[in-house]
């Protein structure tokens, strides 16, 4: 029986390089079937904000696989992504990303013969991503990068299990735990622990930074790297730019019911309707889509027909040698067809067996949550105050200390970080907004109540913008410290 995913052909150069791609896999006779669904542009364009028809979402919510074209955000209209919500919505948390070297494709790295095949595993879901962002002033803006053991631990499986799979033998975690110790900590000690249950993969760390860095020099010592989300989006464009640019990435957005095949680019609106788009990252995206639903020979055939395909140096416009007439959208995939069943000379692939990952969809009652460690000691330690104020650090810690109770003493005060009181620079450069850190007295047990009544006695004298609670989780504070604390 023929399997069934949903497709949506997208926006701007979409339904040009799907239907290109489509053409290929009836060509090789992929034994799929497809509903096409109405997602994107015209269907915000038609007021339906989510930017897909509710039938759209139940087809996709029912067969648990989309393969997109890219789609159009309209600017100005308060709309989300609809790319972004849909892999958040459906809980799409590993993103994996394909990068190697292609024949054909020349890049600085293939003229000086280093050989590139690295994947890269970005969380999808958490991070900055949750696009949760206040002016606390009208200087001052504020955005929440959340990042949890589950999401963390989610994608960190994934990316174990994936390289098992492809019988890699390196994975690296690449973080910037040095500055956000708990954020990234958290991703990298869940990274560590996960790592205990893979001693065939040799694990390390890299911090982010060093990591691009190493990936321009010398990129042929990675095989696998996991990220959190909006670095993981850096370092894949990045390795996108390694192998030849955003035409030759692939993206696999994997979650346990629902799974999203696309291509990394966008709607490319500078050419769209002239027929002369790469298909290449939208096809790779598919092969992978095949091997996901367990049809690696068709997967294998095509594959190398496309490697073939570029050996022999039919290219669209985009890439490849200028000296020589390129090929439109259809002319390549026309090529692709023409040339199933050959084998490049260079990096051939084979048909891996066993390697569906696809999980049937099933549908949960209530929505799942996840709780780690429901029975640890929570204590609160305190609270952070942030105040709008062009005052002094001196001056602010007056108006503090005039709301203090037996309860609480207090401990700092910072700007943009830094520690301003009761030490500090002079030369510190400060905004209109300042937190001050009360912490709870020895012997002193505080409850949400007493935070929250300290914050409103401190708002009859000075503007108060947001609180966050000090928390101390089995002993260990779950809070940072100042610059210069
Ligand atoms: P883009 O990727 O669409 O285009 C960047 C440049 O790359 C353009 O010059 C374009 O012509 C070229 N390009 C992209 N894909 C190509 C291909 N297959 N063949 C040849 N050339 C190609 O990025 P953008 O211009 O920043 O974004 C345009 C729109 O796409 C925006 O509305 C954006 O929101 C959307 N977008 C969607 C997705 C997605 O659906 N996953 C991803 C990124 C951007």
């Amino acid at each position: 029986m023929n399997t069934k995913i949903a497709v949506a052909n997208g926006d701007g150069i979409g339904p040009e390089i799907m239907d290109a791609v489509l053409k290929i896999f009836s060509a090789a006779n992929v034994n799929l079937e497809y509903e096409f669904v109405e997602m994107g542009k015209s269907y915000f364009d038609a007021g339906h904000s989510t930017g897909m028809t509710e039938q759209a979402k139940a087809t996709i919510e029912n067969l648990g696989i989309l393969f997109k074209g890219p789609m159009e955000t309209p600017k100005g209209k308060g709309v989300k992504s609809i790319n972004v919500t849909a892999r958040k919505v459906w809980n799409t948390y590993a993103n994996q990303r394909d990068f190697r070297t292609l024949n054909g494709v020349d890049t600085v790295f293939s003229k000086a013969g280093m050989n590139i095949n690295i994947t890269i595993i970005r969380e999808n879901i958490e991070d900055t991503y949750g696009g949760i962002e206040h002016m606390l002033t009208n200087d001052v803006a504020v955005g929440r990068r959340i990042i949890t053991r589950p999401g963390s631990a989610q994608v960190i499986r994934y990316a174990f299990e994936m390289a098992k799979r492809k019988g890699l033998k390196k994975l690296a975690c690449g973080h910037k735990a040095n500055i956000m110790k708990l954020t990234d900590g958290i991703f990298l000690e869940t990274f560590y622990q996960i790592a205990k249950e893979y001693p065939e993969i040799e694990v390390s760390d890299i911090i982010v930074d060093d990591l691009c860095m190493k990936l321009v020099s010398r990129p042929e010592i990675f095989e696998s790297i996991v990220l959190t989300n909006l670095q993981g989006d850096i370092v894949s464009d990045l390795c996108a730019g390694l192998v030849g640019g955003l035409g030759f990435a692939p993206s696999a957005n994997i979650g346990d019911n629902i799974s999203i095949f696309e291509a990394v680019h966008g709607t490319a609106p500078d050419i769209a309707g002239r027929g002369i788009a790469n298909p290449t990252a939208l096809l790779l995206s598919g092969i992978s889509m095949l091997r996901f639903l367990g049809l690696t020979e068709h997967a294998a055939t095509i594959e190398n027909s496309l490697l073939y395909t570029l050996e022999q140096g039919v290219h669209t416009g985009d890439f490849g040698d200028r000296s020589t007439q390129s090929v439109n959208t259809q002319g390549f995939a026309d090529a692709i067809i023409a040339n199933l069943g050959q084998v490049p000379a260079n990096g051939s692939v084979v048909a891996q067996p066993n390697f569906e990952t696809r999980k049937p969809v099933t549908r949960p009652a209530q929505n799942k949550i996840t709780d780690t460690a429901p029975n640890i000691t929570k204590e609160i330690q305190g609270v952070d105050i942030f105040v709008e104020t062009a005052l002094q650090p001196a001056e602010i810690a007056e108006i503090a200390k005039t709301k203090l109770n037996d309860k609480f003493k207090l401990v700092m005060i910072s700007n943009r970080g830094t520690q301003v009181w009761p030490t500090g620079s002079i030369f510190t450069e400060l905004v209109n907004q300042s937190r001050i850190r009360y912490e709870k007295t020895d012997g002193t047990t505080l409850t949400p109540r007493d935070v929250f009544a300290i914050a409103a006695e401190l708002s009859d004298s000075i503007k108060v913008c947001s609180t966050e609670m000090l928390s101390v989780f089995d002993g260990k504070p779950g809070y940072s410290l100042a610059q210069g604390q």
